[in-house]
């Protein structure tokens, strides 16, 4: 047995990335470490992360959390992609769904096909080779399989919740796990001379919380690797502006969408992510370009049903800590950067980082090597979504300043290369453990009116007729299933309706 095993985890934080943390370490190493997670009622949680990607179906498994239990829980409703709305032009709209779209041939990928096709008059709307896209328009949900064969996927999809529900959710599986939660405000930190490791913190109460390895999941505020340990910042407000984002539960208005939408105003864009209770909203914009009352105002007058508080207003500053491993303390959540909603990625990022820090969980030894790996690993993940968020701003046709200011701005070198490899060329390529797929670059590349030159040489080698043939078999087999799914509401008044006792 190694002796230099570490034993004492403890978290600092109950938010959503706090809890996501207590349960997936408490799933997979809990038999090993004695976990304590610490939070404060009085200081609370951001609790507005409400979309997400399919990724975290895996972490639920990885939980060993029911589906149904966990939609049933959190108000959840199923998303299927997100739709855009006058972020090209005004009055333009487009989807990015998850999911395949159309299918490849010949070792090249299906929008090869399609962009021949669309220069000859042949193809409809990228939507219409999706499965996800067609059901998401009609506003229907199923679990649906794989076609058989294997060729064409079945619907892929990830969730709508509540981020408050989720973490209190999470709480319970993990505390049945032997996580021992401490409420109670952190208000001393304390460290070992020789190393500055953090050695405990101190709360209000006095009481010393001691550990090996800490966690720090306290939101923006950083308690641990800021406040504490000035690790820095890497600011990309150059690229991505909006540094506020004003919310607002609204009551749902109609049968609720299996998507997100995000509309794009003047200085910023709105989401609207129906939940079963509820409809979040929120605008994000840049506080340089437009006032807080006018984007209030914008709100307030965009929104579809009645409100149900009072609008709420969230600074932010886009980037990530120079480190998000300093010393004993890795940051998680918030506490570890922030890139606007756009993409549902925040969620992601957090269980992005539990999966790594699992990968690297270190030993008393801390070895600075190891730590470095896990460093230019997530500054990887960060900027590679960094990048895809500023291609949507980027590459917008619209008049007003901001939307000029963001279309002229110098660009990171990998995007520039991207875009120019796609424009020159109609190829996309991912790089490493990039995570949006080639799929997805090319909904938005589309979607935002950026179209290549030219496309692959080997799409000319069916016959005009062979390609019509083609697109429009993969249309009818795609779409075939979709008139026998469920509405997306009964889908879920079937399976997963929350509890009223729930609702709130
Ligand atoms: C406007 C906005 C919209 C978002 N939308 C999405 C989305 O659609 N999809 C998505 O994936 N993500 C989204 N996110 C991100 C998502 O909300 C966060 O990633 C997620 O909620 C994680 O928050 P957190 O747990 O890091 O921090 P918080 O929720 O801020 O939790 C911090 C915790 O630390 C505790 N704490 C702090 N200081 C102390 C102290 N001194 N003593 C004791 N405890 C302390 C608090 O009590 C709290 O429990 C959004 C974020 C914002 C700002």
């Amino acid at each position: 047995m190694n002796d230099s095993r570490i034993r004492d985890v403890v978290i600092v934080g109950g938010g959503t990335a706090g809890w996501m943390a207590a349960g997936a370490l408490s799933a997979t190493m809990g038999e090993q470490l004695r976990i304590r997670l610490i939070e404060s009622d009085e200081i609370g949680i951001v609790g507005v992360g409400e979309a997400t990607i399919p990724a975290i179906r895996l972490f639920n498994g990885l939980v060993r959390i029911d589906e149904d239990e966990f939609i049933r829980a959190t108000q959840g409703s199923f998303k299927l992609g997100i739709e855009f709305l006058n972020w090209g032009r005004i009055g333009e709209s487009y989807m990015h769904v998850f999911g395949q779209i159309g299918q490849s041939l010949d070792l090249i990928e299906f929008w090869q096909y399609w962009l021949r096709g669309r220069k000859e008059g042949l193809a409809g709307p990228l939507g219409e080779y999706s499965l996800n896209e067609v059901a998401a328009r009609a506003g229907k949900f199923g679990r649906l399989p794989p076609h058989p064969g294997g060729q064409i996927d079945g619907i892929s999809y990830a969730f709508h919740f509540d981020a408050a529900l989720y973490a209190r959710f999470l709480r319970g599986h993990s505390e049945r796990n032997g996580v021992v939660r401490t409420e109670g405000k952190i208000t001393g930190i304390n460290r070992n001379a020789q190393n500055g490791f953090i050695r405990s913190v101190t709360l209000e109460t006095g009481e010393e919380i001691a550990g090996e390895l800490f966690i720090d999941c306290s939101g923006f505020r950083g308690l641990l690797i800021e406040q504490e340990l000035e690790t820095g910042y890497v600011d990309w407000s150059h690229w991505l502006p909006s540094d506020r984002a004003i919310a607002v539960p609204t009551a749902n208005v109609g049968p609720i969408r299996p998507y997100t939408q995000s509309i794009a105003h003047p200085a910023g864009w709105q989401w609207r992510i129906p939940l079963q209770h509820r409809t979040g909203n929120g605008h994000v914009f840049s506080s340089k370009f437009m006032s807080e009352d006018e984007a209030t105002q914008i709100l307030l007058d965009t929104v579809e049903g009645e409100t149900l508080a009072d609008p709420r207003t969230i600074q932010f500053k886009t980037g990530m800590r120079k480190l998000a491993w300093n010393r004993n303390v890795i940051a998680l959540g918030l506490a570890s950067g922030f890139i606007e909603p756009l993409e549902s990625t925040s969620i992601h990022l957090v269980q992005n980082g539990i999966a790594r820090l699992i990968s690297h969980f270190p030993d008393r030894h801390f070895a600075q090597s190891n730590i470095d790996t896990y460093n230019r690993r997530i500054a990887y993940d960060y900027e590679r979504i960094r990048d895809f968020i500023i291609l949507h701003y980027t590459a917008n046709q619209r008049d007003e300043p901001f939307w000029r200011h963001v279309r002229e701005m110098e660009l990171p070198q990998s995007l520039r290369d991207k875009i120019e490899l796609f424009k020159a060329t109609g190829r996309i390529f991912r790089e490493q453990e990039e995570l949006f797929a080639e799929v997805g670059w090319f909904q938005v590349l589309i979607g935002q009116n950026i179209l290549p030159e030219t496309y692959h040489p080997l799409a000319d080698a069916l016959t005009r007729d062979e390609l019509a043939g083609f697109l429009n078999d993969l249309k009818t087999i795609l779409a075939a299933p979709v008139p026998r799914l469920p509405s997306h509401a009964e889908f879920i008044a079937q399976t997963c309706a929350a509890e009223p006792a729930h609702a709130g």
